[in-house]
């Protein structure tokens, strides 16, 4: 599902070459759920921007879903964004002005997916993550964990391979954390899309069988916890 293969990324700035990353190897299986932890400027933007398809490598591959984004053109990237991708951000980025159902609906609109084939999606993704009763409402009437669900609704909806969440949790309480820990869980749960979470948070990290820790634009470790027992 993922491979990266000798995965770098270099910027030069006045004083050198910064290797944001360097030599990255990976490689994870459909319906995996790994975390990416590290400190600031370890290279975790760097990846999930190569991941999302917004950047190209300085050298090395990146395969996603067959894929091969290192060599990619701006037409296959754009149906990779929209079709096999999908994307949760730490500030919800739901558009105020539309509901719920809107917010989640919009994406399947604008690439073209007939209204009879997304109003079930919708409603089938809003049950998902347990906001069926707020489908009506606007994201000011919502509490920031639930904005974060109906994201995840979004992200979910095109059917994408792959969900990347960057600082799902950064702008949550407790509580409102807890909800959508558990909300990512049962995507795991049912495999519904290989996931990547980047987080700062321990909890969040702990979720995930696959526990990837980065340093200095490298893994310095990957840890395959087995949840079977
Ligand atoms: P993180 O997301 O873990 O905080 P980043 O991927 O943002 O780390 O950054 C990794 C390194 O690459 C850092 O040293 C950062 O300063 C550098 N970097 C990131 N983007 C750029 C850029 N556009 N130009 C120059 N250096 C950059």
């Amino acid at each position: 599902m993922i491979e990266l293969r000798h995965l770098t990324r270099t910027y030069s700035s006045g004083t050198g070459v910064v290797r944001a990353l360097d030599d990255v190897s990976l490689d994870l299986a459909p319906g995996d759920f790994a975390t990416i932890t590290g400190p600031s400027g370890c290279g975790k933007s760097t990846l999930l921007n190569l991941l999302g398809g917004l950047d190209t490598p300085t050298s090395g591959e990146i395969r996603v879903d067959g894929l091969e984004l290192h060599r990619a053109g701006e037409r296959e990237l754009t149906h990779y964004r929209r079709h096999t991708l999908g994307i949760v951000f730490q500030f919800f980025n739901l558009l105020p002005a539309m509901t719920v159902r809107e917010n989640v609906e919009l994406p399947l609109l604008l690439r073209g997916d007939s209204q009879k084939k997304t109003t079930p999606r919708v409603a089938e993704m809003l049950d998902l993550v347990g906001m069926s009763h707020r489908a009506g409402h606007f994201p000011h009437q919502l509490s920031g964990g639930e904005m974060q669900r109906v994201a995840i609704a979004r992200a979910l909806a095109g059917r994408p391979a792959l969900l990347l969440a960057d600082e799902p949790t950064g702008n949550l309480d407790s509580a409102n954390a807890a909800h959508v820990c558990e909300t990512f869980s049962k995507i795991a749960s049912q495999k519904i899309a290989t996931l990547i979470i980047v987080t700062h948070s321990d909890s969040v990290a702990a979720l995930a069988p696959v526990r990837i820790h980065m340093i200095d634009g490298t893994i310095l470790s990957k840890h395959v916890i087995n949840h079977s027992t």
